[in-house]
């Protein structure tokens, strides 16, 4: 029965191995690598990728693979290499890494409907189904025809999908990513002169109305426009086209969010500086990347933007990828400010028909530039040249699911299979990329501003010494910031304030005994939040209520301890009423869009001081900042992690690079008690060499990245003694493994995890240290033995970026 051999299919699911089937005859020339599919799975039909045709058939009779509803394979070759790179680096099944790559709403265990495009008139089994869709209006389930036919339907549909009268939609209209389309009428190219428009309707005005509005819209319009805006009926619009004065026809309308998004024009010619980095990468070999170690506010976007423009001019497309939270209207308006309707902007607020929209446009070629966060260096962008990765260092460049990747490492290697180039862009970029310089990764330095704008100056601010303002309820705030921020008030300018912890307090604690409520599900500290009032976790987001007495002792007096940001913005309103203040953390935008609200609120000057966690400083520019307070630095410099200095400088000199971007200069005030750690030292000097050099070296030893590669092994289930035996266990499996390999590995622990249980898990990790070939090694070995277990779950975290 099977005529054409068999394939490989992969799912969306953590197996390891392919399932094989076979390929019906009449499918054939649709079954590539790449290509979607669906395949029988026990009862269900699921849609899975093929991996790989021409295999051999298995030991029991394969199944048929039941319909191809692509005309062109989803994932092009280069695309699906890449995917089994990511499963063999990262130890991955190959159907989650092809899940990873993929806009979610095209396959997976999606119900699969089937949608009538033309009634053709057909005799046999594909005229009952044509007739069996009319009485449904169009549209049914794959399953509801095949029950209503008494027999699988999926021939007959391919059958008729390859005659354009059936198409195969993933998901639910209702839900689902199918492409939306649109009734557009259109006048023929032929049209009437004015002598016969008058003999044809010069008695049917409204007709002869709508002919003229058609005309003056060049000739074709939306059906629903002309109904819902110009206030023609349908009747109308109907006798125009039965006269066959006019044509309907269903165009694929592209649902774009940003459409109406505002644009900004490139701010000038490149400057000398610009155009030497420019013409730099402009020269480097296709495959190869480079570096911009640029100073905050030496004009990268506008380096990026030209570099792309070249890719274009040289007929290829571009990638421009951005952490998730600089994806902010300002990067949205600069790039379509240069590129217009060429761009498709991957956001995740996008819905799924909005994604797999922007996704087509691009696979087609309609568009050529893709703009999002790390899972947009996926783009099917076609003829591929330049990706781009600003702020490159920054830790949301990783996946913190499985398949863990890191973009930088798949956009190496995409670049690589497309014969691409690779721009990495900061002003603070991590040590492993400045590891990586030399021939294939060139750097080019931008240490001024643009125009020579000054460079804030910093001043550290000692907590321990210095006179404070008093009554601020904990809030540590100093005679000098207090003034610093007055004055911006009194010039007019905006300011920005950054205290990295949300919620109100950060503890609660007993007077008496000194016991903090934890999470129960968590070994963490519950926070102390405002608005709503209670107890939140920000691991699990378990919530309680404030207790009237402590837990433990039954004391009644209970303090709040350390400071949130919604206990700055108290603070903030009560020293400075006027003021309009906005405040970013995690809880002001976990809506949809608010991330985009806020900062539109600010760049139209609607904000005076805005104020919250890390995400302030990254990536914006806003020129009429012209100061920037840090309320405590100290937060994030002891974390059990090896890159808590390396984050806390990151932090700090990205937001001290937030002022004085415009014309007047700015000023930046730290407030910490530790004046004196490098981290502090040369952010306050804004030296990013500086400081990573003074890293490098105390990186050496004990060794740590980048002088040696890390792989961390989380072990987690809710059962303590198994977690703890089974950690021991794969240490010990570890451990034999590089001996008999002898691979260059130092294995360390089992240990509980800094964060020793979350979401009711207990969790372990084994950390492996060691050369990136021989951890790789093991990773191929280990990969296999993992996520058989359901009690006790095992994830492999390849160059991890937190070991918390
Ligand atoms: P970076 O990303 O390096 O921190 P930006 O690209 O945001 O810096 O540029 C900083 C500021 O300089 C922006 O306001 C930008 O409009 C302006 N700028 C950049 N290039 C030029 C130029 N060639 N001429 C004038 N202004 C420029
Ligand atoms: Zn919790």
């Amino acid at each position: 029965m099977s005529g054409a051999g068999h394939a490989h299919v992969v799912l969306p699911l953590p197996i390891f191995e392919p399932y094989t089937y076979s390929i019906p005859e009449t499918l054939a020339d649709r079954i590539r690598p790449g290509a979607r599919v669906v395949v029988p799975v026990r009862q269900a039909e699921l849609v899975g990728i093929v991996s790989a045709i021409g295999v051999d058939p298995p030991p029991v009779a394969a199944r048929d693979i039941l319909s191809a509803p692509d005309p062109a394979p989803a994932l092009e070759p280069a695309l699906l290499q890449l995917g089994e790179w990511i499963a063999r680096y990262y130890g991955a099944p190959l159907g989650l890494a092809l899940k990873a790559m993929l806009p979610g709403g095209m396959w997976g265990r999606s119900s699969l409907t089937i949608r009538l495009l033309d009634s053709a008139r057909i005799g046999g089994v594909a005229g009952t189904l044509i007739e069996w869709l009319e009485r449904r209006g169009g549209s049914g389930s794959v399953t509801a025809a095949s029950k209503a036919l008494g027999r699988p339907i999926w021939d007959v549909a391919d059958r008729l999908v390859r005659i354009g009268a059936l198409a195969i939609d993933v998901m639910p209209p209702s839900t689902g990513p199918r492409p939306e389309t649109e009734r557009v009428v259109l006048l023929p190219t032929d049209r009437l002169t004015l002598v016969e428009r008058d003999a044809t309707l010069g008695r049917k005005p409204k007709q002869l109305a709508l002919y003229q509005t058609l005309e003056q819209t060049g000739g074709a319009a939306p059906w629903r426009h002309l109904v819902d805006r110009l206030g023609f009926t349908d009747g109308v619009v109907r006798a125009l086209v039965t006269s066959a004065l006019a044509q309907v026809e269903e165009v694929e309308h592209l649902r774009d969010p940003f459409r109406e998004t505002p644009v900004s024009p490139p701010p000038g010619p490149p400057t000398g500086a610009q155009q030497a980095v420019i013409d730099g990468v402009d020269a480097l070999e296709d495959g190869a990347g480079g570096l911009i170690f640029g100073a905050t506010g030496s004009g990268k976007t506008l380096i990026y933007l030209e570099l792309i423009r070249r890719a274009l001019d040289a007929g290829r497309g571009a990638i421009y990828l951005v952490p998730e939270i600089g994806l902010t209207p300002q990067t949205v308006a600069r790039v379509r400010g240069m590129f217009g309707d060429d761009v498709a902007v991957l956001h995740s607020g996008l819905s799924d028909g909005e994604r797999a929209d922007a996704w087509r446009a691009l696979r087609r070629g309609e568009r050529r530039v893709a703009v999002g966060p790390r899972s947009a260096v996926f783009a099917p962008v076609q003829r591929l040249g330049l990706i781009v990765i600003d702020e490159e260092h920054e830790g949301s460049y990783k996946n913190g699911e499985t398949p863990r990747y890191h973009t930088r490492e798949v956009a190496a290697v995409r670049a690589r299979l497309e014969q691409a180039r690779v721009v990495l862009g900061s002003a603070t970029p991590s040590l492993e990329t400045m590891a990586r310089i030399g021939p294939r990764l060139a750097r080019f330095d931008l240490p001024d501003r643009i125009l020579s704008r000054p460079m804030p100056p910093v001043t550290v601010v000692d907590l321990r010494s210095s006179p404070m303002v008093s009554g601020t309820s904990g809030v540590p705030w100093s005679e000098a910031l207090d003034e610093a921020l007055g004055e911006a008030m009194a010039r007019g300018d905006q300011a920005l304030l950054l205290l990295n912890r949300r919620g109100f307090a950060s503890f609660m604690q007993c007077r008496s005994c000194g016991t903090v409520p934890e999470c129960p599900h968590c070994s963490i500290s519950l926070t102390l939040h405002r608005t709503p009032v209670g107890l939140r976790c920000h691991y699990c987001d378990h919530q309680t209520t404030v207790p009237q007495a402590c837990g433990a002792c039954g004391h009644k007096v209970q303090e709040a301890r350390g400071v949130g940001t919604q206990k700055l913005e108290r603070l903030v309103a009560e020293r400075f009423p006027e003021a309009r203040i906005a405040r970013m953390d995690l809880d002001t935008t976990s809506a949809k869009w608010s991330h985009h609200r806020i900062l539109g609120a600010m760049e139209r000057g609607e904000v005076d001081i805005l104020l919250g966690t890390q995400m302030i400083a990254k990536g914006i520019d806003l020129p009429e900042v012209t100061m920037v307070g840090v309320v405590d630095a100290d937060l994030a410099l002891h974390l059990p992690d090896f890159r808590a200095a390396e984050r806390t400088f990151q932090l700090l000199a990205q937001v001290a690079g937030r002022a004085g971007r415009g014309e007047r200069p700015g000023q930046v005030l730290i407030q910490t008690r530790q004046p004196h750690h490098h981290a502090l030292v040369w952010a306050s000097q804004h030296d990013a060499r500086g400081f990573l050099d003074e890293e490098g070296r105390l990186r050496e030893s004990p060794p740590y990245p980048p002088h040696l590669a890390l792989v961390n092994l989380v072990i987690s289930g809710e059962a303590e003694a198994e977690v703890s035996s089974k950690a021991m266990a794969l240490a010990d499996w570890c451990t034999g493994l590089a001996e008999k390999h002898a691979l260059e590995i130092t294995v360390l622990g089992p240990a509980p995890c800094p964060i020793a249980r979350i979401k009711s898990r207990w969790r372990w990790h084994v950390l492996l240290k060691g050369s990136s070939e021989g951890l790789g090694h093991l990773v191929r070995a280990a990969a296999a033995r993992l996520g058989q277990d359901r009690r006790v779950r095992i994830v492999l975290d390849r160059d991890p970026v937190s070991l918390l």
